[in-house]
């Protein structure tokens, strides 16, 4: 093959149908059932992404980010990928960087734990440390240029990449998979926000296909989405999130605040005392921000059962809990963290005997805005 154009498309070809591959073999993730008494008339589903290969929802979104990556030109053969992260995104692109046999580089702040480190080297990335961790994203593009490389740029490439390289969408495979239940349309779908790119690709599908179901946000302390969506300001800052994957400092280019219809800010207590609730109710050992989801999922429960309302709620199981055996699974990590989960296990408690309000626990804005 001399040609170097003919050569350049046989290996593109060639990546794609790697990718193509690992979804065919990866199949779809579990739409499990958590127990609720039948008689309350509203069923709760877990779609559990936890059980990709590397562990989380990210496996999707790298996946995508790479084709994206590839069908615009961006990555060809020997590019190197880089990225901003230290968490479970970067796990999952070193994964693919390595099965398209491309050099991959996470940009981390200094600090990041060794077991991070070591899991992004298993699947042969490298790690390149920066002193200041607000200075990943400018470092992350520095050397992309540096290197004749590509960003893959994870905060705003989420919502547009998942839209044009993933079909079907994890929201089309909801629905497909929701189709022989009691409750067969979700009246409510809860995500938390990251990229913000699970909730974009959710909320658009209901738009787009004409469902009545609705989107509630679930948002950690020290995140900077919950304030934008209330007063509309999108310059928010502040201090950022201790669940990880979830909760930015800043509001990030691939949130949509358009798709989503309720937000709830859950404290981190409440994440962690649904975390662990789950792994008692179902033996799902799952991260905190899968905490997060379910508190928003039994706060929305609470009030449908209150309100004499049947009908079926959806959220995900986000990444697995083994990655937090010395962090959210640790009772004197947490203690040190003052993070407490005893008030909110007692009122899941409530909740599950007898469809207690969670309410007064958690803030909710007491208006809507103009957005
Ligand atoms: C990324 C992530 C999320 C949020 O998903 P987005 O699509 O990025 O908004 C939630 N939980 C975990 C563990 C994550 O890694």
């Amino acid at each position: 093959m001399s040609d170097p154009d003919l050569s350049d498309r046989r290996w593109l070809h060639d990546a794609l149908a790697r990718l193509e591959a690992d979804r065919n073999r990866t199949g779809e993730t579990h739409l499990l059932r958590f127990p609720l008494p039948r008689a309350w008339g509203v069923d709760l589903y877990l779609k559990d992404e936890s059980v990709y290969p590397t562990g989380s929802l990210k496996h999707r979104l790298a996946r995508s980010l790479m084709v994206y990556g590839l069908i615009n030109g961006w990555i060809r053969e020997g590019t190197t990928v880089v990225e901003a992260s230290s968490g479970s995104t970067a796990v999952s692109e070193a994964y693919f960087a390595q099965l398209l046999g491309l050099p991959f580089v996470a940009v981390v702040p200094r600090g990041t734990s060794p077991t991070k480190l070591a899991l992004i080297e298993s699947y042969g990335g490298r790690c390149h440390m920066v002193e200041d961790a607000s200075s990943v994203y400018a470092e992350a593009a520095r050397l992309a240029g540096e290197l004749g490389g590509h960003y893959l740029d994870q905060f705003t490439h989420a919502a547009a990449a998942s839209e044009a390289c993933e079909a079907p969408s994890v929201a089309e495979v909801i629905f497909g998979q929701m189709s022989l239940e009691r409750f067969p349309v979700p009246r409510w779908i809860v995500v938390g926000m990251g990229t913000g790119g699970t909730s974009a690709t959710i909320g658009r599908y209901v738009r787009r296909h004409r469902q009545p179901s609705s989107v509630l946000a679930v948002d950690p302390e020290g995140s900077a989405y919950y304030e934008a969506w209330c007063t509309g300001d999108v310059t928010v800052t502040t201090t950022g999130s201790r669940i990880e994957g979830i909760g930015r400092p800043r509001v990030e280019p691939s949130f949509t605040p358009g798709v989503v219809d309720r937000m709830l800010r859950v404290p981190d207590g409440a994440s962690v005392a649904a975390m662990q609730c789950l792994k008692s109710v179902t033996g799902n050992a799952a991260g905190p921000s899968t905490g997060t989801n379910l508190w928003g999922a039994f706060h929305l429960i609470s009030e449908m059962v209150r309100a004499g309302e049947r009908g079926s709620v959806v959220t995900l199981i986000c990444d697995r809990g083994d990655r937090y055996s010395e962090s959210f699974y640790d009772d004197a990590w947490l203690a040190k963290q003052g993070i407490d989960p005893t008030p909110y296990s007692r009122a899941i408690d409530a909740f599950l005997a007898g469809a207690a309000p969670l309410g007064s626990l958690t803030d909710e804005p007491a208006a809507a805005v103009d957005r």
